[in-house]
């Protein structure tokens, strides 16, 4: 039976409604509304006007009305007198065709018709800043191989053990905390799930990070690459498929146990990952995490190349285990509603025309990249550049939409463009005496 939020209210003892979009710079957008007016709202929507977020709309248009899916409600655990909704924006009475939620929707139906499940966990790495944001919160966080430094985990313990508490509190069955690859920086993980849920829950835990944090007067950042000489945040996705309450990715016979429908899934997302690289690295700063010189620490764990590979961390894809890839492209700043709607909409093409990603490539990236196959793809070097590989995508036209695609990489190059009118300290530097 559909939840009925004011008798949530009334039993969980909600005062207010947090009515929440994501909008396509991943901006969380929402109004609060008192649990008296719910009824209402659950029905009719809470009115936003759509020009003021990131929508691609006009100050002309109707109001866009956010109508919250009762099944997302998250009661904060920080402040349980406020519940969390997840809504979905509409106009003119229909869905919002370019919304990231409606658009994950529109793709999870597409494969339930075909009778698949996608399943999806995130591990989404930040840093603890100063408020100011602009230097590490921890000013003893200094070894050169700072992850899973337990003395720099520990001195952060009040903030970590409070959200991970929450997550607990909330079921989400988390089951590990460590100090990742760079100074400063943190993971948090917790268990996979529908992928709808999974987005609504890594909207919610940014949110809540940056909550928690702020309670504790520091900043969590999801920020891609906060700092040129350190690993930067990565937002890595776990995904399998499931039929019929069974993974179709398990193939106990495989020598890496993934099936037939796991290797095209993969070549679906290797033929493509170019072209969705604008929205797994959706801003001008992600082009500074991949592709990347090596950090302090030895490694910048992040891929510069579209290769898979078994468990090795130096690609694109990674197969941890069976029944299951690791796709490490996305980083902090990708929406969690797109990535999992891009990655569905490469995977399911590549399992429709049977794409063979070829052979897993074993060799590490970083030092001997030379080795590999001289055919072997780059990722885009700039935002520019992906977001135009993006506006010629077949693939992402047919199956997210030519008004998302539009409406994205419009926004997007207007952001590009927004960086390009900066004169850096390097501009002048190296060319005042040219
Ligand atoms: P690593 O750091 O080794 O990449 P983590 O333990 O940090 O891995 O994160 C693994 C994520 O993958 C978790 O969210 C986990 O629940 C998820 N996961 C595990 N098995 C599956 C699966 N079959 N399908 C989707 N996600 C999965
Ligand atoms: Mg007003
Ligand atoms: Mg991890
Ligand atoms: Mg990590
Ligand atoms: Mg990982």
């Amino acid at each position: 039976m559909a939840v009925d939020l004011a008798i949530e209210a009334r039993e969980r003892g909600i005062k207010y409604f947090l009515i929440s979009f994501v909008d396509l710079f991943g901006t969380l957008r929402a109004k609060l509304a008192p649990a008296s007016a719910i009824a209402d709202m659950a029905e009719d929507g809470a009115g936003f006007a759509g020009f003021a977020s990131w929508l691609d709309m006009t100050p002309a248009d109707p109001d866009v009305l956010a109508i919250p899916d009762p099944s997302s409600l998250i009661q904060l655990p920080w402040k349980p007198e406020v519940g969390w909704l997840a809504a979905d924006p509409y106009m003119h009475g229909k869905l919002v065709e370019q919304a990231p939620r409606n658009i994950l929707q529109a793709m999870l139906k597409k494969a339930e018709a075909a009778g698949y499940t996608l399943k999806t966990g995130v591990e989404c790495e930040f840093f603890l800043v100063s408020p100011d944001g602009t230097s590490l919160s921890d000013a003893a966080d200094t070894q050169a191989k700072p992850c899973y430094d337990q003395t720099a985990l520990m001195r952060r313990y009040d903030v970590i053990s409070e959200i991970c508490d929450s997550m607990l509190e909330l079921g989400w069955a988390p089951y590990q905390n460590d100090h990742e690859d760079a100074n400063g920086q943190f993971e948090m993980n917790w268990a996979f799930d529908d992928a709808l849920k999974t987005a609504d829950r890594m909207a919610f835990f940014k949110y809540m990070a940056k909550a928690i944090a702020e309670k504790h007067g520091l900043r969590a950042t999801f920020m891609p690459k906060p700092f040129a000489h350190l690993t930067g945040n990565g937002c890595h996705v776990h995904v399998s498929l499931w039929k019929d309450g069974k993974n179709v990715f398990e193939d106990r016979g495989d020598p890496l146990g993934l099936s037939k429908e796991a290797y095209n899934f993969i070549g679906g997302l290797i033929s493509v990952a170019d072209e969705m690289c604008s929205i797994t690295n959706p801003t001008v700063n992600s082009y500074k995490r991949i592709n990347a010189p090596v950090t302090t620490s030895g490694a910048t764990w992040s891929p510069n190349t579209v290769t898979f590979a078994g468990n090795n961390r130096t690609h694109m894809i990674r197969v941890p285990g069976g029944g299951r890839f690791e796709f490490r492209l996305a980083d902090g700043a990708t929406n969690p509603y797109l990535l999992p709607a891009a990655v569905l909409a490469a995977g399911l093409d590549g399992i429709a025309k049977g794409i063979d990603p070829g052979k897993p490539l074993d060799i590490n990236m970083y030092e001997d990249g030379h080795k590999a196959p001289a055919d072997v793809k780059k990722l885009p070097l700039n935002l520019l550049d992906a977001l135009r590989l993006t506006a010629k995508s077949e693939l992402l036209r047919r199956e997210l939409g030519d008004e998302f695609v539009d409406s994205y990489v419009k926004l997007k190059t207007k952001d590009w463009n927004e960086c390009q009118k900066q004169l850096t300290p390097w501009e002048r530097a190296t060319t005042l005496d040219c």
